[in-house]
């Protein structure tokens, strides 16, 4: 049988890839991006640092459609808000979640909304918002009051909120913990990863269970989570009314999944363990510099926590004496070029010198 064209160029997308493990029936329609199907990176520096001949790889989730995971679940949540024939979709965030939701309406031909609380917002999150043609609407209030607004307006039924309230998003993005197992063959031993609103830990550790369960692999990863050290509720386990750290997509006082991140931290004999914004932005610096990896800080808690475990006595989990030739995989959630404003102050001391070979030479330091 021949294939059209767009059949041949057009990459699956995570629902065609995973359908029978998400809630989608022949009638549901597909409203994708192409999204999923991120690299695996095996990472030689990292894998040195950590040493005993352990592997470590990076699966690079800012290479997805909008430059981060929450592309995985917006398929799933949009395709399902579709379903029901809902005419928008809304959703409370300052970055990732606008973004792609903003892509998905787009795609799929409806009304995103998106309320915007006061604070930081990271440039270019918020662009890609307003590129994709979301309604903005900016109020007065924190996250939380940009949320219980959300949250009135989808009880309408107008609208189907998109937030990670909404378990359309989880399912979606469990489908990594399945490219990761059908990439190594099975589970690896650890699965680092930053944590926020706490989805995102919640989803891995479904996706690893279920595929065990499906005899895809025989074991489940220990998780490790790292929140920043100044929005860290669940390792100090109290709510934190005033979450700061540079890291601003896991700036979260009070994380929607909370309880099921530590389940999943404990089945798995896992750990919840905080960074400094100082480790963050040393780590994205780090890994761009000797991996060729240029992630956001958010993603960089992850890099950051794999040195803490390595190198700290005072880490949550200690590697000094994990099993030999252990696996360990490193999420990076989001590109770097999302939040330059943290690069940025490198880049204003470049100063031009004259145009002359000798010059070059000289700036070059030859
Ligand atoms: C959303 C997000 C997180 C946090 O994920 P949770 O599921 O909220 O824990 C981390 N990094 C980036 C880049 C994100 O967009």
């Amino acid at each position: 049988m021949q294939c059209t064209t767009s059949e041949l160029r057009q990459s699956r997308g995570v629902i065609e890839s995973y359908r029978e493990f998400l809630p989608v029936s022949d009638s549901t329609p597909i409203v994708s991006l192409g999204e999923g199907n991120t690299t695996l990176i095996y990472c030689p520096q990292l894998s040195k640092r950590v040493g005993r001949g352990c592997e470590v790889f990076v699966k690079n989730e800012g290479v997805n459609p909008t430059g981060s995971f929450k592309d995985r679940g917006m398929t799933v949540a949009v395709s399902k808000a579709m379903e029901r024939a809902a005419s928008a979709i809304i959703c409370a965030s300052t970055g990732n979640t606008s973004a792609s939701a903003a892509a998905y309406a787009a795609r799929a031909g409806i009304l995103c909304i998106v309320i915007l609380p006061t604070g930081k917002i990271a440039t270019g999150k918020l662009l890609q918002a307003f590129a994709y043609g979301a309604k903005m609407v900016a109020i007065d209030g924190n996250f939380d009051d940009a949320l219980g607004i959300v949250r009135e307006l989808g009880d309408s039924h107008e609208f189907v909120i998109v937030n990670s309230i909404n378990p359309d998003r989880i399912a979606g993005q469990k489908t990594a913990a399945f490219e990761i197992v059908d990439v190594l063959g099975d589970a690896p031993d650890f699965h680092l990863l930053p944590v926020g609103n706490a989805g995102n830990i919640t989803a891995y550790r479904a996706g690893y269970r279920e595929y065990q369960a499906h005899q895809k692999s025989t074991k489940v990863p220990a998780m490790i989570g790292f929140q920043a050290a100044g929005a860290a509720p669940i390792y100090y386990n109290r709510i934190v009314e005033k979450p700061e750290t540079i890291a601003s997509a896991i700036r979260i006082g009070n994380p929607a999944s909370w309880k099921q991140a530590c389940a999943a931290i404990a089945e798995s004999h896992g750990a919840i363990d905080f960074v400094s914004d100082q480790e963050i932005l040393a780590a994205q610096s780090w890994l761009a510099k000797h991996e060729g990896i240029f992630v956001e800080p958010a993603s960089a808690a992850s890099i950051a926590g794999l040195f803490k475990c390595c190198d700290s006595n005072e880490a949550a989990y200690a590697f000094q004496n994990i099993p030999e030739a252990s696996r360990i995989v490193c999420t990076v959630t989001g590109h770097g070029l999302k939040d330059p404003d943290a690069i940025t102050q490198a880049m204003k001391e470049l100063k031009p010198v004259a145009a002359t070979v000798n010059d070059v030479r000289h700036a070059i330091g030859l």
